[in-house]
């Protein structure tokens, strides 16, 4: 079956293959060919391949198998982190998914260190976890403010690679997705925010100082995609001014992650002949 893809995503939004993210443009659709309608159409299409791949997944976790993806959502504000959630987490079954949102660490989770609050939220086996913002936050507005000294905030790399390490050893898929707006297209989306009553609610003053800080973001993004992209937890580029196109990439994105997995339905623990005869003789 055509994907619509003529480079697959997880080939076209590597990081290592995209250059410096401060050059990356956010208007371009790497690797997809189609415009908005097309691609619209293939979401709905390829969210039903995702949904079947999802109760497979499931249905393994049920029969015993351990193993469980992570999908890392970052991105500066109005980025569409978000939408990814609704959109791409809402192709799938609720009690296969857990979503996970991050923000500002609290008073006890900062008595802990950095992953403590992490490990808590990672997804059992058989679920497809969602983390909108994750550990990734303790390198970026932690490191853009030095809110813990520099000798601190550097050492997270190697602890974020060990911990993510361990992760996929003990049978987690990990794909991170880093969804990348322009500037202008933030100041668009801020603005729209503050035209709607509906949109108020997403409206943060704080992110208009953030935007202030913009390159430095960049600088904390590029160091993360060179400390922290491997092959075994890969970071994946969005650009995201095109939203259609943002939530068709991540879902093809955990297509690919879930075929890899290679799951088939398990077998029954019963004996399937028996049963039917069983059945067949009961009232
Ligand atoms: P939102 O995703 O819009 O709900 O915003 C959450 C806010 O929490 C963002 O401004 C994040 O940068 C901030 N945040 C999340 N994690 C951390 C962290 N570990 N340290 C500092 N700020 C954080
Ligand atoms: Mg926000």
């Amino acid at each position: 079956m055509s994907t619509g893809w003529s480079t697959p995503a997880v080939e076209a939004l590597r990081a290592k293959a995209i250059g410096p993210v401060a050059s990356f443009d956010p208007e371009t659709t790497p690797g997809f060919d189609g415009d908005k309608a097309a691609g619209t159409d293939l979401l709905a299409q390829r969210g039903d391949v995702l949904a079947d791949l999802q109760e497979l997944l499931f249905a393994n976790g049920r029969a015993g198998d351990h193993r469980s993806v992570l999908l890392v959502l970052q991105g500066m504000d109005t980025a569409g982190k978000g939408g990814i959630v609704r959109h791409v987490g809402g192709l799938l079954d609720p009690q296969g998914l857990s979503v996970k949102g991050f923000g500002k660490p609290t008073k006890e989770e900062l008595q802990h260190d950095f992953l403590w609050r992490i490990h808590r939220a990672l997804p059992p086996a058989g679920r497809i976890g969602i983390f909108d913002r994750s550990h990734y936050e303790d390198v970026l507005p932690v490191r853009v403010h030095n809110l813990v000294p520099q000798s601190e905030w550097e050492k997270r790399y190697d602890l974020i690679n060990q911990f993510e390490s361990e992760l996929v050893a003990g049978g987690t898929t990990v794909l991170k997705c880093c969804l990348v707006v322009s500037k202008d297209e933030q100041k668009a989306r801020l603005a729209q925010r503050l035209d709607r009553p509906d949109k108020y609610w997403k409206y943060n003053p704080g992110d208009v100082d953030e935007r202030g800080h913009w390159d430095a973001y960049l600088e904390a993004y590029q160091a993360i995609f060179d400390l922290t992209d491997r092959d075994s937890a890969p970071w994946l580029v969005i650009p995201s001014n095109h939203k259609w196109y943002a939530r068709l990439a991540v879902c093809e994105l955990l297509i690919d992650a879930l075929t890899r997995l290679d799951l088939d339905w398990p077998p029954a623990d019963f004996d399937v002949e028996a049963e039917k005869k069983r059945l067949a003789a009961a009232d």
